[in-house]
């Protein structure tokens, strides 16, 4: 005891370890200094610049029932005149919504609303049925039933929907160009359906969304690291569409939904996805089926003795087939067929088909519209080291990425982010050189 405190003493009086602590000090304090107004700017980014921009995503329709709980106060709103109907004040109890002729019904009690609005405080998670969700809840009385609509800010949105889009193990230049098609995809069908009920479907019609249960870590790094960032075109911003695997060549949009030109999405060459799946695919397909489809559109015919491809675009697509009939020669759209025999059996109209007695054999290349970012070939584009602004280059080619809330909310708005940004790019260079390890920590 006595020595340790001798040899404490002799410490004392040495210049150098004075000179070490104070040198150590100093460092704690720049150490916590530098962290602190990280994080301070990230704040700054976040809440003086971030708009926040809320999206309504249908997770279900037409619904007599619908069971919902959360985990925290839910006020349950008249969704019209904003009045309070109901608060459940117990997290976790299930309350049942149902469909009524005077209104809806909340447990056993009949509202005469078409519309309810269902939010907590402070915030939390709602449960529709069983799958969870981050953001508010609109339950609408419709023609077969309840819609349910969850308003949800777009960067949770995309929490929900990148994971389900790709795998969340691709890599990371894969992922945040996905985000960021998701992001443009998501805001332009907002901006464009302004007046409707919803501005998404939560499936494959719109894009694929599971809410919070569906959450990955790597895919929740894509979508913060990417925050804000849209495609614009002409200052507008990009309907981004997107599918599975496009077979060599993506296709130009005016032949899909007959909309017009837009140079990002008139179509390029993909030589990435190759390898992938989907990229070749075949399949049989019964004739009574087929006529069975046919009939369910009013075609009204018996048998089908030959199908024959009429005419392809310049992509190879088919854009009409023909039909030998027992009503005569019939001409039927190419997109128009593939739905009516099932897109599951006909994956891209990049086809081939044989007749044989009885069914009909299609083969062909890719799986989707094709129109947009080839999902696959980014992930082939990835693997060959491409960053995610080479793959949008590739995919839509001549549109830009800009922030959102630059585009929406104003030019001053994204310059003022956009000097931010420089600033914290180089302290994040400061950050790499000195390694601090705090900002990753708390990340
Ligand atoms: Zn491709």
């Amino acid at each position: 005891m006595f020595k340790a405190a001798r040899y404490l003493f002799i410490l004392a009086k040495n210049k150098i370890v004075w000179l070490s602590l104070l040198i150590i000090l100093l460092a704690a304090v720049y150490w916590v200094y530098f962290s602190l107004s990280y994080f301070y700017e990230i704040n700054f980014l976040e809440k003086e610049n971030y708009k926040k921009f809320f999206i309504r995503v249908r997770v279900d329709s037409g619904k007599k029932e619908v069971s919902v709980s959360a985990d925290n106060l839910l006020r349950v709103r008249d969704g019209l005149t904003g009045s309070l109907l109901k608060i459940v004040e117990s997290p976790g109890k299930t309350i049942v919504f149902s469909q009524e002729d005077s209104g809806i019904k909340v447990d056993d009690t009949i509202f005469q609303a078409t519309i309810l609005y269902l939010s907590l405080k402070p915030e939390g998670t709602i449960y529709i049925g069983k799958t969870a969700y981050r953001g508010d809840f609109k339950i609408i009385k419709g023609e077969d039933g309840l819609n349910i609509i969850n308003m949800v800010e777009i960067e949770d949105y995309l929490k929900g929907v990148v994971p389900c889009e790709v795998s969340a193990l691709w890599p990371m230049s894969a992922l945040k160009a996905q985000a960021i098609v998701s992001r443009s995809y998501a805001v332009s069908q907002a901006l464009r359906r302004k007046n409707k009920e919803y501005d998404l479907a939560a499936d494959t019609y719109s894009q694929v969304y599971k809410g919070k249960d569906a959450e990955q870590w790597r895919a929740l790094r894509a979508v913060r690291e990417t925050r804000g960032d849209i495609l614009t075109f002409n200052n507008r911003v990009l309907p981004a569409y997107f599918h599975s695997c496009c077979g060599g060549h993506t296709q130009d949009i005016t032949r899909v939904w007959g909309e017009e030109k837009i140079s990002p999405l008139s179509g390029v060459e993909c030589q990435w996805c190759r390898w992938m799946p989907h990229f070749r695919w075949q399949t049989r397909v019964q004739e009574d089926k087929m006529i069975i489809g046919l009939n369910e559109k009013g075609y009204d015919i018996l048998s089908i003795q030959n199908i024959s491809i009429g005419d392809r675009d310049d992509s190879g697509r088919v854009s009409f087939f023909n039909l030998n009939t027992d009503k005569g020669l019939i001409k039927i759209d190419g997109m128009d067929f593939a739905n009516i025999v099932g897109r599951r059996f006909i994956k891209s109209l990049n086809t081939q088909v044989k007749s044989y007695p009885g069914y009909y054999y299609f083969s062909g290349y890719g799986w989707g519209h094709g129109v947009g970012m080839c999902q696959w070939g980014a992930f082939g584009l990835s693997l060959r080291w491409s960053n995610t602004e080479d793959i949008l280059k590739i995919y839509y080619p001549g549109a830009g990425i800009d922030k959102l809330w630059g585009v929406i909310g104003g030019e001053q708005r994204e310059q003022e982010t956009k000097k931010k940004e420089a600033s914290l790019e180089k302290k994040k260079k400061y950050r790499r050189f000195f390694i601090f390890p705090l900002p990753y920590v708390m990340k």
